[in-house]
């Protein structure tokens, strides 16, 4: 018996040990675009900084502590989408017509289920009812008012639309409808995504958005469409964008950045420095970032900059906002 306790209490010590010794990484994007260090003073970059450091430290205990990548992407996505700093749950960017729609998506790399919602105008974050449209449905994405009446059954939180009022995202639509022009405009930085390789070694992706400032007739952008903002599979990569989403439907960006690291053999960071390079011969803007099966990682955008920040189990981390950094 006492043998037994003892060959079972060590069974359990090593499994520990095992779960611990297995590498980890988190990457983090909240937002590429059109960024400058005059504009941007110190107090506003320390406030960004702080708040990705925040994400990144929530999900590096939750992988040390041997969690799935799913719920880190969740856990930490939440963290970015009940900041009003960024343009995602709380601090979305307006519509046209002076409301906030909302779109999200979660890709597992192991099973390469997915879930997404798009064009919500209640769900006080979105990433958790694309999760529950994966885990929950038979379905992948689900819109407007059924994607809210979804939610609202699973028990997500559900809020006024004037929740997600901020002045700063009302002030810029104002000047946006000042100087309109006929197509929609490129002031949207702010999207959040989250890319893990769990010690488990599964790789998961998620992508939360507001979409673009001055949108118009249900205009529906990358971040939801499995294959263009988000994707992950665990034989590649797992990978989330930011930036002028009809550029990156055009392109499948997500999932094209994982076909050629498959069928070529491109690394993580060549196939996205590809695909960004792709984006820049469209003069489509912004960014993307990936991480592989191994934990290497890719932070890559064709912008001044994107607010950016990774940790991986051998110690590495980094913070940045501007190219260069
Ligand atoms: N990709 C998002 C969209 O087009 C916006 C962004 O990432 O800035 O809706």
């Amino acid at each position: 018996m006492l043998k037994r306790t003892l060959f079972l209490a060590l069974f359990f010590v090593a499994g520990l040990l095992t779960v611990n010794a297995q590498k980890y990484t988190i990457v983090i994007h909240g937002g590429a675009g059109v960024m400058s260090k005059d504009k941007m003073d110190e107090e506003a970059r320390a406030n960004y900084k702080a708040k990705l450091n925040e994400a990144l430290e929530l999900g590096e205990q939750m992988l040390m502590d041997g969690a799935a990548a799913t719920d880190v992407v969740v856990k930490v996505i939440n963290v970015m989408e009940n900041s009003p700093l960024f343009n995602a749950g709380k601090g979305a960017v307006f519509t046209h017509d002076g409301i906030n729609e909302l779109d999200a998506s979660i890709m597992e790399g192991k099973t390469l289920n997915a879930g997404a919602i798009a064009g919500v105008q209640d769900i006080k974050n979105p990433i958790n009812a694309a999760r529950e449209v994966m885990d929950n449905s038979e379905h992948v994405m689900l819109s407007g008012k059924g994607a809210s009446e979804f939610a609202k059954k699973q028990g997500l939180e559900i809020v006024p639309n004037k929740y997600f009022y901020t002045e700063h995202r009302y002030q810029s639509l104002q000047s946006l409808l000042k100087r309109e022009r006929e197509r929609t405009q490129k002031d949207n930085t702010g999207t959040v995504g989250c890319v893990v390789l769990d010690t488990h070694g599964n790789l998961c992706a998620g992508t939360s958005t507001g979409g673009m400032t001055n949108k118009k007739y249900g205009r529906i952008g990358d971040a939801p469409i499995i294959g263009a903002g988000t994707y992950a599979n665990n034989k590649t990569c797992a990978v989330s964008c930011t930036g002028h989403g009809e550029y990156y439907i055009r392109l499948g960006f997500a999932r094209d950045i994982s076909a050629m690291m498959e069928y070529q053999n491109l690394s993580v960071t060549e196939a996205c420095k590809k695909e960004i390079d792709k984006l820049s011969e469209l003069e489509g803007t912004g960014g993307v970032i990936a991480v592989d099966a191994e934990g290497n990682i890719a932070m890559e955008f064709n912008t001044s900059g994107m607010f950016r920040g990774y940790i991986k189990s051998s110690g590495e981390k980094e913070i940045a906002i501007f190219k260069n950094e």
